[in-house]
């Protein structure tokens, strides 16, 4: 898979990235330079008319409160449940898992919809942060250098979700389900765009550009 830059206009795909709170300007910024069309979602009305939505890292309670707080709670689930192409990277997959695990007291509202367990800071109290190199069977070549920020894994996984990547625990830290896309690490920090290049690729196989 290649993150060749989209050079046809009338078939480039249009993706928002939830800008909220978090490493959304990162996101754009890579999307801009695969040649997507790029927008900042504050709003539900800026959800409108787009092929795919980004979830960042950042933190995933505070995420949550001001999404409950500006009302797209209810729209973000609408978009994810109703099979939209969807991609959360570290807190972004917090709120994307249908359960977490080691959340603040009071819990945290999820958007829900990937059917695993998450554990929020599963690599918080032994590194902080750390760099590795993910072995990702799916890319060619399979090595990728992936940036672990208080990040979140994997631990239990639905039938129908697929593993991309993982460390030893094991835990998952890349899957697929369907339309919906999740990294426990910051793609957006690193210089490799296949994640980036991947998820284009399932927004415009959403909205039928591939056919
Ligand atoms: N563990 C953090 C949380 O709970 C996520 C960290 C990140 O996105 N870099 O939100």
């Amino acid at each position: 898979m290649g993150a060749e830059v989209m050079r046809d206009e009338a078939r480039r795909p249009r993706i928002g990235v939830l800008a909220l709170q978090g490493a959304f300007a990162e996101h754009i910024a890579i999307l801009r330079r695969l040649g997507v069309e790029a927008v900042e979602v504050r709003t539900p009305a800026q959800m409108e008319g787009l092929d795919g939505l980004i979830l960042p890292g950042g933190e995933s309670t505070t995420m949550g409160l001001v999404a409950e707080r500006w009302g797209l709670v209810e729209p973000l689930r609408a978009w994810v449940h109703g099979g939209k192409p969807t991609w959360g990277t570290c807190a972004g997959m917090i709120l994307l898992a249908d359960h977490a695990t080691g959340q603040k007291q009071g819990g945290q509202p999820l958007i829900g919809g990937l059917h695993v367990t998450v554990n929020r800071n599963y690599f918080g109290r032994q590194v902080d942060s750390f760099e590795t190199t993910l072995t990702v069977p799916c890319f060619e070549p399979d090595e990728s250098p992936a940036i672990f920020i208080r990040a979140p894994a994997i631990t239990e996984l639905g039938e129908d979700v697929e593993p991309l990547a993982e460390l030893p625990g094991p835990v998952y830290v890349a899957v697929r389900q369907g339309p919906i896309l999740a990294t426990a690490f910051h793609p957006e920090l690193t210089p490799d765009m296949r994640w980036h290049a991947l998820f284009v690729e399932m927004a415009s196989r959403g909205r039928g550009l591939e056919n």
